[in-house]
């Protein structure tokens, strides 16, 4: 056992499904989306456990990860929601993956594909409609019909845009772009092409737009605990599945003055006890998205934490808990340790600490610890090993 992992609770994930499906209009399916690697927690782990509570479609944004799924037993409907090429397609359609569209030439080319194999490709067009990243826009849609029609081994299963500011007060940007993705619809129709499903809310508009669920909808940041913006509290309840840990490594007791870390940033007020930490910035601890201030206040905010951080003041959500206390950081979080200021309250070597960790960018070397049932029944790293090794590459030894 490492003295640093990640406990993840399978039912908390299956609770918070379940709780999808309470919100969900009849007629239409839970599409739960596990890209990148399920958020952190471990995409075979979370659709497995879907899928056994009947579950039957799942998105992912690469064909890699759709692979994984499907090498792990996941039946249902994988759709691939990012952009992929043609020197994927060959094993996505072998392995019944479902490919999102955005361009013209690549349509050609996957008919191409699909036809040498004498398989049916199964797409999903992707309209763009204020998102600005990728799919047709009402312009393409004549060309695409036209060869559409004619092609042969291309089944169009879906019709989706995606949300640029679902779960923003403001609502008209989201109409906006759901008023051009229905235009684009009835301009497929006119034309002869009759997408069997089709799909536009994440988590944020899932919410806000029951009149909007149609044939599936793609929620992922629900499933993993989260509710996709402070608007939406007290809204619905939903457990967290995680929790991020490590044990106290070592425990020094030192005297006021005593400077801790890189650069010297902390320096204890009064006589006290440091423990040290096996966590770090390497593992994804402190580490945030960049902000980009919306407004004033937030611009303000933002500067006044920087000033902070200089005179070694962390403002951040950057607080550890120790035996159901909250415990400050000393100093920089250093790669791969972290220093923590006990004050003189109890503490001993192997205490276990909870620390706050980003989800989606915590380190997939971090062992995962599953629970279900109450009890842990697996543990294990998220990364798959190799995808080749060439045998003619050398290894050199070298000796000591
Ligand atoms: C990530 C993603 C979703 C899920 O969004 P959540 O807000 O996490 O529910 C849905 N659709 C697309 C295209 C996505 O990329």
């Amino acid at each position: 056992m490492p003295g640093a992992w990640i406990d993840i609770d399978l039912d908390a994930v299956l609770f918070n499904y379940q709780t999808v499906l309470k919100f969900l209009q009849s007629g239409s399916r839970c599409m739960a989306v596990v890209k990148a690697d399920g958020y952190g927690l471990g995409a075979v782990e979370v659709a497995r456990k879907l899928e056994s509570a009947g579950c039957s479609a799942f998105a992912v944004t690469s064909v890699d990860e759709g692979l994984i799924l499907r090498r792990h037993g996941i039946s249902g409907l994988i759709l691939v929601l990012g952009p992929s090429g043609p020197e994927e397609w060959a094993e996505a359609l072998q392995n019944d993956l479902s490919l999102t569209m955005s361009s013209f030439d690549y349509l050609v080319e996957l008919e191409n594909i699909a036809r040498e194999l004498t398989l049916h490709a199964k797409i999903h067009l992707k309209v763009e409609t204020g998102m600005g990243r990728t799919g047709f826009v009402q312009a393409d849609l004549e060309q695409v019909a036209k060869f559409l029609a004619e092609a042969g081994h291309i089944e169009v299963n879906g019709i989706f845009t995606h949300f640029a500011r679902a779960g923003q007060r403001d609502l008209s940007y989201t109409l906006e772009q759901h008023k051009k993705f229905m235009a684009a619809l009835n301009r497929i129709e006119e034309l002869g092409i009759h997408p069997r499903w089709k799909h536009v809310c994440n988590s944020a508009a899932f919410l806000d737009h029951p009149e909007w669920h149609y044939d599936f909808v793609r929620v992922g940041t629900l499933l993993i605990g989260h509710l996709p913006g402070q608007a939406f509290s007290g809204r619905l309840k939903l457990k967290d599945p995680w929790l991020a840990k490590c044990k106290v490594e070592a425990l020094y007791k030192v005297p006021a003055g005593t400077y801790v870390g890189y650069q010297s940033v902390y320096r204890t007020k009064t006589a006290t006890q440091l423990a040290v930490i096996p966590a770090g910035y390497a593992d994804g601890f402190g580490v945030e998205p960049r902000l980009i201030p919306q407004g004033w206040i937030d611009l303000l905010k933002i500067i006044i934490k920087n000033i902070a951080l200089y005179f070694g003041i962390s403002l951040g959500q950057e607080k550890v808990q120790l035996r159901g206390r909250t415990v400050r950081i000393a100093g920089k979080i250093g790669m791969q340790l972290t220093v923590l200021d006990v004050g003189k309250e109890t503490c001993a070597l192997g205490d276990e600490v909870i620390i706050p960790l980003r989800r989606a960018s915590a380190n997939p070397r971090l062992l995962r610890r599953y629970w279900a049932d109450g009890r842990i029944y697996k543990e294990r790293y998220l990364q798959e090993g190799f995808l080749s090794v060439d045998p003619e590459y050398p290894i050199v030894s070298v000796d000591s």
